[in-house]
């Protein structure tokens, strides 16, 4: 599976939004544009996506992660593009374990999690939540979205409108909490949820349709879920992603974005004292026994 999204322009508010089949691919444009941006999204591992971030005005190209060499290097050589950079959002080995061989083949520069640095191979510069560096013509803001593990980062890139997040969230879901706490993880998701709604959220797994169950079990009756979830079915009939979503999709869809949700609240039975991280946290122990 290989699917490519051109993003175009410097967007901001100006931004023209045009989606084109299915909601799934769009481009931005504003004004006179000098530079390109184009993601280019496949399958790596089992449901694992891999993605190129690659800035045609000087030739930067950056994986998202590493699950796994060949395909990375069959997407390179596909779009004829010289990996430069590799951005990795956390150090579980289906993101981080093809960072030695990458170097390798390409002598790419390594950027990735300071408070992971020590379990990631090969990083040469580590950033935290709200650095901000260059690639190519363009800022990358990086996030800390601690609490699947705690150093987690997510990549954040105003210009062209996306977010690479990682396992911190899903299509409709969140990473499990293998290393933080609720709190942690709901901070994180408070600053996700920040990002203007029409972000582009590109997560690391293919996980939208269980994801899609649990959801349909505590918030049945919210409409835009409802429609989602025929949007869901047709999409994943046909063998097709359901990646990338944006944060306003999540923001009306997604349980764990939703716990204030009145409806969510009444069926799940949340007592009216429960504070928005501990419906969080509830929520996220239904989903870990579901
Ligand atoms: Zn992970």
């Amino acid at each position: 599976m290989a699917r490519a999204f051109a993003l175009i322009g410097r967007a901001a508010s100006a931004a023209a939004i045009v989606a084109a089949s299915a909601g799934r691919s769009r481009s931005l444009t504003a004004g006179a544009s000098v530079s390109t941006l184009e993601v280019e999204q496949f399958g790596c591992l089992t449901d694992n996506y891999g993605y190129l971030l690659h800035d045609s005005a000087t030739g930067c190209t950056a994986a998202i992660d590493t699950p796994e060499v060949a395909p990375i290097a069959a997407a390179c050589a596909r779009r004829g593009w010289k990996l430069t950079h590799i951005f990795n959002t956390h150090h579980h080995a289906d993101h981080a374990g093809g960072n030695v061989e990458l170097k390798q083949l390409y002598g790419c520069e390594i950027i990735g999690p300071a408070a992971e640095a020590h379990k990631i191979p090969s990083i040469e510069r580590p950033v935290s939540g709200g650095d901000c560096f260059q690639f190519g013509e363009h800022e990358v803001h990086v996030l800390d979205v601690g609490g699947h593990t705690l150093g987690h980062v997510a990549y954040h890139v105003p210009s062209l409108q996306v977010a690479f997040v990682g396992d911190a969230l899903f299509a409709l879901g969140c990473g499990r909490l293998f290393e933080g706490t609720p709190e942690q993880a709901w901070a994180s998701l408070q600053r996700l949820a920040a990002l203007p709604p029409e972000t582009a959220v590109y997560c690391a797994h293919e996980y939208t349709a269980s994801n899609l169950r649990f959801a349909l079990s505590v918030e049945p009756q919210n409409e835009a879920l409802q429609a989602r979830a025929r949007e869901i079915t047709e999409l994943r009939a046909v063998g097709k992603p359901t990646v990338p979503s944006t944060i306003g999709y999540e923001i009306a869809t997604n349980p764990f974005l939703r716990p204030a949700s009145p409806a969510l609240r009444a069926h799940v039975g949340v007592p009216d004292h429960e504070t928005e991280e501990q419906t969080f946290a509830r929520l996220r122990r239904m989903k870990d026994n579901f």
